[in-house]
């Protein structure tokens, strides 16, 4: 458990530190509120043991910045247990107010603050695992459960937030749009089972094509997302016309390579996908435009016979 500690008077802090110390705890030490404000949101530390009177800010302040810190964070709380000099009602009563969770004074007998301790640390491993948990939900929520990609929502959030990112600083967005080729006669030919496989194997093809790309330099934050059925989606902000147009064709190669038999897809006999491509300078609000225009050239890849990719302009 990591504690703060925060407290002007240096004999208090001594004697604090060495005890919770000698119980194995991580201290750090603040000498008023504002250096606990400060240390607090660079550390996130599990427990703050806070003095009320000190100079330049007090605890109580010190406090309430501190709940409002948290209030921007999801799932954030932090045990701050006053320390006071006097265990009045009156000093319990305007530490639970400001903010605190408990109070103690600051001449503890050594057994109640051991046991103090204990119960914050297993407040702390359980926030732990809490937050874990969370952000495996969040996880979970934002995958799709087929291919493992980026469902649509999270496809739309991030999205969203690209293309916000990249009208503010004036850079090129691009964005594909993909299809597999004939796959209702997959689905009719080699069953619904074979077809969530072939599913799996496409989505993956693209994923590597698209994390490939970016450490070659496309773009930083590029990324596949499962657009809704056997459709996908490319998202690739920041990025120039031709390494997109290469993106695209060697997507539909990878596709084609991995040789998924495909009986019905006669041109062919494997499995392939068709790609249309968009590319723009960003103004707001035309995002709509960006996908209008890669489903347009998909639609004509598909009508100059499937397995290709077609690029705007
Ligand atoms: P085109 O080349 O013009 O794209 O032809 P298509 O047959 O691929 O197009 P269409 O949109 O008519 O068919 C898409 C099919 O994809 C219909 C549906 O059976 C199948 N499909 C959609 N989602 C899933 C899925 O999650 N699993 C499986 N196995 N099939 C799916
Ligand atoms: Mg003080
Ligand atoms: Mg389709
Ligand atoms: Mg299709």
């Amino acid at each position: 458990m990591k504690i703060l500690l925060v407290d002007d008077a240096r004999s208090v802090v001594q004697v604090m530190t060495s005890r919770l110390a000698s119980y194995g705890y991580e201290v750090a030490h603040a000498a008023n509120g504002q250096e606990a404000v400060d240390a607090f949101a660079l550390s996130a530390p599990d427990l703050v043991l806070m003095d009320i009177e000190m100079p330049v800010m007090n605890g109580f302040e010190a406090c309430n910045r501190i709940r409002a810190l948290e209030a921007t964070r999801q799932w954030a709380w932090t045990p701050i247990i006053f320390l006071t000099s006097s265990d009045t009602v009156e000093n319990l009563v305007t530490a639970i107010e400001a903010g605190g969770d408990d109070f103690m004074s600051k001449f503890v007998p050594e057994p109640v603050l051991n046991a103090k301790m204990k119960a914050m640390s297993r407040i702390a491993a359980l926030r732990a695992s809490l937050s874990m948990a969370n952000q495996r939900l969040l996880d979970l929520a934002s995958q799709d459960g087929l291919t493992g990609l980026c469902n649509r929502r999270s496809m739309d959030g991030r999205t969203n937030q690209l293309w916000l990112e990249a009208v503010a600083r004036c850079k090129p967005f691009g964005l594909l749009m993909l299809d597999i080729d004939n796959f209702k006669k997959y689905n009719d030919h080699y069953g619904h089972q074979s077809g969530d496989e072939c599913l799996r194997k496409v989505a993956l093809a693209i994923d590597d094509m698209v994390r490939q790309a970016n450490t070659q330099g496309l773009s930083t934050s590029a990324f596949a997302a499962r657009y809704g059925g056997e459709e996908f989606a490319v998202i690739v902000p920041n990025t120039a016309e031709q390494p997109l147009k290469t993106l695209a064709q060697g997507i539909v190669k990878a596709v084609s390579h991995l040789a998924v038999p495909h009986e019905k897809n006669e041109a062919w006999g494997h499995v392939t996908i068709s790609v249309g491509g968009s590319w723009l300078d960003p103004a707001p609000g035309q995002l709509v435009t960006l996908f209008r225009q890669a489903d347009a050239r998909l639609y004509q890849a598909k009508n100059l016979g499937r397995n290709q990719a077609v690029m705007q302009g």
